[in-house]
């Protein structure tokens, strides 16, 4: 498939350089399409850490995205999301730094770290998702991957932790202390 003049005008982050051609049209016709801008170009400035800015991600947006498009999990192990190791990324506090971008057409852009493992001295993973406003997902990468997949334990925990910031948006009673942990280190590092 030929690149179009409006993919080579997008500036490629080193990620989407070093994909393998295939993944590489497909990374930026993605980013064309929905965002415009390599998200591996952003600053976390341009994310707001605000939970009215969530796309409404649900269990079953979850179960379609990784069951159902990428094949990542099968409906198995879905049904058994406890012992997922994406799961457990997401309730052992493993993404922080959960932002969101509006897109046009009500499209949002998420973006999140999460670490690599137990070892605090590792950079975290940088991982993204783009999803319509309603909670479908339509993609996402993680720089722990190269290739079309689209797909990952930390793309898992990202989706588990959206899903949990829209439970906790729509309890109306939410506290400020109930809905600190979601992003406990977002304020500190914006700017
Ligand atoms: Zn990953």
């Amino acid at each position: 498939m030929a690149t179009t003049s409006m993919e080579e005008t997008v500036p490629e982050s080193p990620y989407c350089r070093d994909l393998e051609p295939v993944s590489r049209i497909r990374y930026k016709q993605l980013v064309s399409k929905y965002v415009g801008r390599d998200p591996y170009l952003m600053k976390m400035s341009e994310f707001s850490g605000e939970h009215t800015d969530l796309p409404t991600i649900e269990a079953v947006d979850i179960t379609n995205y990784l069951v159902l498009q990428t094949s990542y999990y099968t409906k198995q192990q879905m049904k058994a999301y406890k012992s997922m190791e994406a799961y457990n990324f997401f309730v052992s506090g493993w993404v922080h730094n959960l932002g969101t971008k509006r897109l046009h057409d009500g499209y949002r852009l998420v973006f999140a770290r999460v670490n690599h493992s137990q070892r605090a001295n590792e950079t975290p993973l940088k991982t993204w998702i783009i999803a319509k406003e309603d909670g479908e997902v339509i993609a996402a990468h993680c720089n722990c991957m190269a290739g079309l997949s689209e797909s990952c334990s930390h793309v898992g925990a990202v989706l588990f932790s959206v899903e949990a910031g829209v439970k906790m948006r729509d309890i109306a009673s939410c506290t400020t202390e109930q809905c600190k942990w979601l992003m406990p280190s977002h304020v500190k590092k914006v700017g």
